[in-house]
């Protein structure tokens, strides 16, 4: 049997690859309006670093983590986000001595052993950005802006912000414990028992109909906020209001990483069936002093590539039709034709065109074939006749008609034609 990707993979094939480089980079645009320089970190850490940074209670670290010991004896790990990696970096090369805040975006693989379907891979790819070493609900506001005009960007209609605080060290403990309170006396499994006692916060977010249909009377983070956390969140909503950005309270977000204090978000696309996050992320004031580094409030967000591809779907934004793969298609029919052609087509593509030729010795009819496939608007064809006549036959695709072009002039022709 040949081999398959591993399960919860899968590739990226042409035409499809070409749209999701283009969702990544629409992702990415308006945060280099803003001033976010790209950083890119190891696919592979410390164990250690996700083990503190993510949380050891986490579904990341505790299930989840691709984690292997390398010929030198250490244990690393396939990232499974990119936040504590940019973290790290940061206090690393002390960029954080610098101007604040330190604005980073990165692009990349994530790895997780989650439990494969629609949506929801083991190998995914997240854009990210990050905002190290302030606190002002305007980077929050900034960061959320942003993210909103890149979903904007891919005519995505159906996305929806549900915006969140979870308070800070002063009143999380309070919160917490009336939480805990509260979930003790429900009946629960022994595993959400125990989540209890370690993340409280998360069985909020079990999707357990049997789980959820007992948190109705749960207490909300949202009354237990300090003067200071309650402030602060009114000024993110302000902003964002100020700016156009709309946004539902949902009060029960929490998110699953540990490192989460203050402003947490989420962007959901109504597409997408149960896997519905597109993007989400929030306030981690605590997080570098997790990692030994000094105070350095931060937030950051990562949006899912291949999900919001999936968004996109759903939306009719990304039909799979035949795509112009080149704009000119040379047939070459003959030795001595198919060695001016090779030279012919770089020509082509120096000057801006793209191109490409039929390869492997195909007659005239093969290779018209290829042609058409290509999508090409032009096919080049060169016989015996034209090369003695220093010419080319130029066929226009679309309308069958075709005229001779002196070979010295043929590119000027093109450029004319398809630009
Ligand atoms: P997180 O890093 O868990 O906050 O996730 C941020 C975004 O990454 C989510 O909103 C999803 O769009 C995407 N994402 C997370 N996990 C997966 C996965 N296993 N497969 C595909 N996309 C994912």
């Amino acid at each position: 049997m040949s081999f398959q990707a591993p399960k919860g993979t899968f590739d990226w094939l042409p035409p499809r690859s070409e749209r999701v480089l283009a969702v990544r980079e629409a992702l990415a645009a308006p945060l280099r309006t803003a001033g976010y320089g790209y950083i890119e970190t190891p696919v592979f850490e410390d164990t250690q670093l996700f083990a503190r940074g993510v949380g050891e209670s986490t579904d990341i670290v505790t299930k989840e983590m691709y984690t292997f010991a390398d010929k030198g004896g250490r244990s690393l790990t396939l990232r499974p986000e990119g936040t504590a990696s940019v973290v790290r970096a940061v206090l690393q090369h002390n960029l954080h001595t610098g101007q604040l805040p330190v604005k980073l975006w990165y692009s990349g693989s994530q790895f997780r052993y989650e439990r494969a379907q629609r949506g929801r891979y083991r190998h995914f790819w997240q854009v990210g950005a990050e905002a190290l070493g302030s606190e002002d609900p305007a980077l929050d506001a900034e960061l959320i802006v942003l993210a909103a005009r890149g979903f904007a960007s891919l005519g995505l209609k159906n996305v929806t912000l549900l915006l969140n605080s979870l308070g800070d060290q002063n009143c999380r403990p309070a919160y917490r414990a009336a939480l805990q309170e509260f979930l003790r006396g429900l009946d629960l499994d022994e595993e959400t028992r125990a989540r209890i006692e370690i993340n409280p916060l998360r069985v909020l977010d079990d999707r357990r109909s049997e789980v959820q249909d007992q948190l109705a009377d749960a207490p909300l983070v949202v009354d237990h906020l300090c003067a200071a956390c309650k402030a602060y969140h009114e000024e993110v909503r302000g902003l964002l209001t100020a700016c156009g950005v709309a946004f539902t309270d949902d009060p029960r977000l929490v998110r699953g990483l540990d490192y989460y204090t203050r402003t947490t978000f989420e962007f959901v696309h109504g597409g997408l069936g149960s896997q519905s996050a597109v993007g989400g992320g929030g306030r981690y004031d605590g997080l570098s002093e997790m990692l030994d580094g000094p105070p350095l409030p931060s937030v950051g967000w990562a949006l899912g590539v291949d999900r919001t591809f999936l968004a996109m779907q759903a939306e009719g934004l990304a039909d799979d039709e035949a795509r112009q793969r080149v704009q000119v298609y040379g047939v070459p029919l003959g030795d001595d034709a198919r060695r001016r052609m090779f030279l012919l087509v770089g020509e082509l593509r120096e000057a801006g065109l793209s191109a490409d030729m039929a390869f492997g010795g195909k007659g005239l009819k093969g290779a018209m074939k290829g042609a058409d496939r290509s999508g090409a608007a032009f096919a080049l064809i060169l016989g015996e006749r034209d090369l003695a006549a220093e010419a080319v036959q130029v066929k226009d695709l679309a309308t069958a008609e075709q005229s001779e072009v002196p070979l010295a002039q043929v590119v000027e022709f093109l450029k004319g034609k398809v630009q």
